[in-house]
């Protein structure tokens, strides 16, 4: 696997822009059927009360953005969203908790929800912050595909976003995680005051990992009111495509997901997303907590492209 440093990436990133989406496209077609989309369906299994302060985050308790609190889920509830899910054509099902991590018992009711939502034929991930090594064997225990733990920045400008804890614990919670065998979904937010060479650095961090994430969110950044990041300028949208198109052409074989931030964006990014090499999105109208592009404005998009959802 190449190993990339910061100025190989920005040679890449600086290209011409129809020379960097032919090169994402081109890498995309090698590797993924060109017009085929995986879709998941996130669902926050515990809201609000987290003791992290992701400058991001409405679920921060630092933070008054008068968001429904509510505590872990009811197996039964989990289950019936992931029926319905599964309904839509989701085939993975992301499970989200608000916590600096897990408590045990908290971990065993997880594991339950895990092993039946793969029961009705989805595949599972969960979200559930940092995790000791025995807890990351007790997921993949249960028969957890997909662990989600984004870096969220450049190693560089984490520490301006979130103060609570380290990039290094993030980085020890995914090795925790791989070293149980489990499939690392990680990316980043683009829109939180970050240059153009954070985002490249993000990507570099990303490419270079031993195993690099089987799955990469890349979300823009929601400005939710009372948060410190509301008020952030908007992201320039040539420039987030660029971005798109460099994690395409450095992890060639990874899922790209366009994730938070897609309810705003036009049909017209949407689609320069997606050629740029973004082959999965989360369908629903929900994102945790934040609204989520409509399900029927993304069918008619889908009709549009001509893009087919993924059935495996
Ligand atoms: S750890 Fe997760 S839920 Fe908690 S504040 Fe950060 S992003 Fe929000």
């Amino acid at each position: 696997m190449k190993k990339w440093n910061i100025d190989s990436a920005m040679e890449v990133f600086k290209l011409p822009f129809s020379d960097l989406l032919y090169e994402a496209q081109k890498t995309h077609r090698e590797n993924f059927k060109p017009n085929s989309i995986q879709i998941s369906t996130l669902l926050s299994i515990k809201t609000g009360s987290c003791p992290e302060n992701c400058s991001y985050c409405p679920q921060s308790a630092h933070y008054n953005t008068g968001i429904k609190k509510s505590p872990l889920m009811e197996l039964d509830d989990v289950v019936n969203a992931a029926k319905a899910a599964k309904a839509e054509g989701s085939t993975r099902f992301c499970m989200g908790a608000a916590w600096r991590g897990p408590r045990d018992e908290d971990l065993e009711l997880v594991c339950q929800m895990v092993r039946e939502v793969k029961a009705i034929g989805l595949e599972t991930c969960v979200t559930l912050g940092l995790l000791k090594g025995n807890q990351a064997e007790k997921l993949a225990d249960a028969g957890l595909d997909f662990y989600n733990h984004n870096i969220d920045s450049s190693p560089k400008y984490y520490e301006k976003i979130i103060t609570t804890r380290t990039f290094e614990d993030r980085v020890e919670t995914i090795e925790y995680v791989q070293n149980a065998g489990i499939k690392v979904c990680c990316g980043g937010i683009i829109g939180m005051g970050e240059t153009n060479e954070d985002r490249v650095n993000m990507l570099v961090f990303l490419a270079n990992m031993n195993m690099p994430p089987e799955s990469v969110p890349i979300n823009k950044l929601i400005k939710v009111p009372g948060t410190p990041l509301d008020g952030q300028p908007d992201v320039d949208p040539i420039d987030f495509v660029r971005t798109i198109s460099l994690a395409r052409i450095m992890m060639p074989s990874s899922y790209l997901r366009l994730s938070a931030g897609r309810e705003q964006m036009s049909e017209e990014l949407q689609s320069l997303c997606f050629l740029a090499g973004i082959n999965s999105i989360f369908y629903g109208e929900k994102l945790l907590t934040a609204n989520n592009a409509s399900l029927d404005k993304d069918r008619l998009l889908f009709e549009k492209l001509g893009l087919q959802k993924m059935t495996y």
